[in-house]
């Protein structure tokens, strides 16, 4: 089981050394922006390197809304992603399973995420796994709680769609952990990724902080058991950089017996 962090750009490859982690994840732009991403010139370094690869697409992407200026260049930046992130070798796009505004009907998001794979589709398709992420907060999000990750997967589970669990979101999004995987799969069939964060916030308080395993408000020992359920590569999406992520990567490596430093 690959186990990683989420790191900064600028050079994945020293980080995940650093760490000894197995696996990295990095954005290719501005996560709180709409540029589109750049070609690396470290590219084909990173392809050939023994570390796998995620790409998180920008937060303000949201393809769900109603709103038409956020959907349609949301579709473009993630379809953008995804180009930019295949080339790199990229194994995922992370993308968040977004919300509508108040008032709006979530029905027509869920319709609006059919049109993302259908647009996509219609562009030669996603070129690598794209994983759509659990969400810890809102009252109109797509993949906050499991019944709407039901109504999510009835509109685009017959696209090549993956799914990122992240526990904190889980936690702080009011899904108990104790079995969540099962329920998951059933749903989804699938876990491709595990984010494995501890939360400062309480239960169902709808709060995204992450926090490191051995801190915050889950038991770690919940998390290793969600972990090892899942059977998923692992990032680490906690605070500390090299030490605080590496203190972390460590912690699931003896509770998980997996192989240093690629295992
Ligand atoms: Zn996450």
């Amino acid at each position: 089981m690959r186990i990683g962090a989420h790191v900064d750009s600028t050079d994945p490859l020293a980080e995940a050394t650093a760490r000894e982690a197995g696996a990295v994840q990095f954005f290719l732009a501005d996560p709180q922006g709409w540029k589109a991403p750049k070609p690396r010139e470290d590219a084909e370094q990173l392809r050939a390197a023994d570390v796998d690869l995620y790409v998180h697409a920008p937060y303000v992407i949201n393809v769900a809304t109603l709103n038409n200026r956020i959907r349609i260049p949301s579709r473009k930046l993630l379809l953008g992603h995804a180009q930019a992130a295949a080339a790199i070798g990229a194994k995922g796009l992370i993308v968040h399973g977004g919300h509508v505004n108040a008032g709006d009907d979530l029905a027509v998001g869920f319709d609006n995420w059919r049109k993302t794979f259908a647009y996509a589709a219609d562009s030669g398709g996603f070129e690598l796994p794209v994983l759509i992420e659990n969400t810890a907060g809102g009252d109109n999000a797509c993949a906050r709680r499991l019944d709407a990750l039901a109504r999510l997967w009835d509109a685009v589970g017959d696209y090549e769609v993956g799914f990122c669990l992240d526990t904190c979101h889980a936690h702080a999004g009011g899904e108990e952990l104790l079995g969540l995987v099962d329920r998951v799969k059933a749903i989804t069939g699938r876990i491709d990724l595990v984010h494995a964060n501890n939360s400062k916030g309480a239960f169902n308080s709808g709060q995204d902080r992450h926090d490191n395993l051995d801190g915050g408000t889950i038991d770690p020992e919940l998390l290793v058991a969600v972990i090892r359920a899942a059977g998923a590569p692992v990032i680490v999406e906690t605070p500390g950089g090299v030490e605080g992520q590496g203190a972390d990567i460590t912690f699931l490596r003896d509770r998980l017996g997996a192989e240093s430093p690629t295992g």
